[in-house]
């Protein structure tokens, strides 16, 4: 039996409760992962184009109202830097679609980190709340920095991004993503100074030492490289570089 079928799930996406049985299908594609690796990549973006087609059509069964969580928003006092870890280009309709099913799904299912405030959403039908010419997005960030230097705004300031793995670090933060995989490399200088300029103009109360990386607030993921802290004295991390250019940065 197929781990993902399409044409079976384009029946199971009409009932509200549909997310229950993605979980499982994560589950066999981790064994996947194991044992095929072709397969698995084949799999996970017939995965994603699925959730980013359906999206687009309105044809997930998504609830329309809800808990607002983004109650629970806090005064901004830190940034948390993520990469995609895929290649660039990475679309904001895609990244909905990816998220509703690998962030979204898993914890209205029960399955993800057990926040306070997620306990009450589950059993429910998904709603992020979050919504775009009437079209609900799932994003976890509030900006994708484009490998040319371009920040593109996703969240709203007033919205949370389900981004750090941790609910009181999510109510704080603003969440930035690189458009890119730089699990072994880093950001351009261009990059770099983008968000360096971004954070100093937009978030201007936040200190440097809050400037933090996803693999800081979550040790259990690399993200967003493992090149972001240093490792020795010999070796800053690019954290390091993106500090230095936030401290030298002239407002705009
Ligand atoms: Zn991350």
């Amino acid at each position: 039996m197929p781990i993902f079928n399409p044409e079976d799930w384009k029946e199971k996406i009409k009932y509200p409760h549909w997310y229950t049985e993605v979980p499982g299908v994560f589950k066999e594609l981790v064994q996947l992962h194991a044992e095929n690796r072709a397969e698995y990549e084949r799999v996970k973006e017939q995965i994603y184009d699925f959730f980013e087609d359906q999206l687009r059509k309105g044809a997930v069964a998504l609830g329309q109202t809800g808990k607002n969580l983004d109650a629970e928003r806090k005064p901004i006092d830190t940034v948390v830097i993520h990469h995609t870890s895929m290649k660039p280009g990475l679309t904001k309709e895609r990244l909905s679609g990816i998220d509703l099913v690998r962030l979204y799904a898993p914890q209205y299912a029960g399955k993800g980190p057990t926040y306070t405030a997620h306990k009450e959403i589950k059993d429910r039908p998904v709603y992020s709340g979050h919504f775009r010419d009437g079209v609900q997005v799932f994003w976890p960030y509030h900006w994708i920095v484009r490998t040319g230097g371009i920040c593109e705004r996703l969240l709203e300031d007033s919205e949370i991004g389900w981004h750090a793995g941790n609910w009181d670090v999510n109510c704080r933060s603003i969440a930035i993503v690189f458009d890119n995989d730089y699990e072994n490399s880093e950001p351009s200088d261009v990059e770099l100074a983008a968000v360096a300029s971004l954070i100093k103009d937009t978030y201007p109360q936040v200190l440097k030492e809050n400037i933090k990386g996803h693999c800081e607030i979550n040790t259990k993921t690399t993200c967003p490289s493992k090149n972001f802290l240093s490792v020795d004295n010999k070796h800053p991390g690019w954290r390091e570089k993106l500090v230095y250019l936030y401290s030298n940065v002239s407002r705009r």
